[in-house]
């Protein structure tokens, strides 16, 4: 924890593993949350030197007449290549990890505060952050998740999405803490349990 932070957790997992349901239990408790995602997409539409940047590498073409983001033609730009992918990530990554740190200075006066992001470990993100935990579910729950909340998404689709995401094992290893979101254990206790341990560290920290 940074001097006159407060403690910074990050809640990451795959597709449909229940980050943002968990974020609900985290922010009925109090906590401030940061959705990384939707953030960056807000970022990409608003930031004017991310804009700028995006112009640059990727032609004017990736902003309609409002100056919104042309999210298809972007897609197609990046589609299947792993060079263009990581070079709108270089992009995107450090302006949100700036953005969040701003973010951070307005809710000083939490006791911790939670960035949620699916790309935690990827986006280098986690080396802004106390504590991560990741919420784990089994491929096909998972699977079944989204179906249900994202009718328009084939299976296939879903499939190519976990793909590409890092290995659940992987993020588990890296991670301080592992939130069971699989239907076989209850989720609130292990919420509480983990608001209670972050509660202290953030006092320990406070009184040192
Ligand atoms: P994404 O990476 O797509 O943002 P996510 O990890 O944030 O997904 P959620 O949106 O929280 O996942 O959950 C996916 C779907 O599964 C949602 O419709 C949510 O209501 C449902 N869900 C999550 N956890 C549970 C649970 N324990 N019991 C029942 N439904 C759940």
């Amino acid at each position: 924890m940074t001097e006159n932070n407060p403690l910074l957790v990050g809640i990451t997992g795959g597709i449909g593993s229940g980050k943002t349901t968990i974020c609900r239990i985290f922010s009925i408790l109090g906590i401030p949350i940061y959705e990384a995602d939707s953030r960056a997409k807000w970022l990409m539409n608003h930031d004017l030197l991310l804009k700028q940047e995006i112009i640059q590498h990727f032609g004017t073409e990736s902003y309609d007449q409002a100056g919104l983001l042309n999210r298809a033609y972007l897609a197609a730009q990046v589609f299947s290549q792993e060079e263009k992918v990581k070079l709108i990530n270089a992009l995107v990554h450090p302006r949100v990890g700036e953005d969040f740190s701003y973010w951070v200075q307005d809710h000083k006066k939490a006791p911790y505060l939670l960035n949620e992001a699916a790309l935690m470990f990827e986006s280098g993100r986690y080396l802004q952050l106390d504590r991560v935990i990741t919420v784990f579910a089994p491929i096909d729950l998972r699977i079944r998740r989204i179906q249900s909340r994202d009718a328009h998404r084939s299976p296939e689709e879903i499939q190519a999405i976990i793909s590409k995401q890092m290995p659940e094992e992987e993020k588990m290893n890296k991670a301080h803490h592992i939130l069971f979101n699989d239907e076989k254990q209850a989720v609130l206790p292990q919420v509480l349990q983990l608001h209670q341990s972050f509660l202290v560290l953030s006092q320990k920290s406070q009184t040192n």
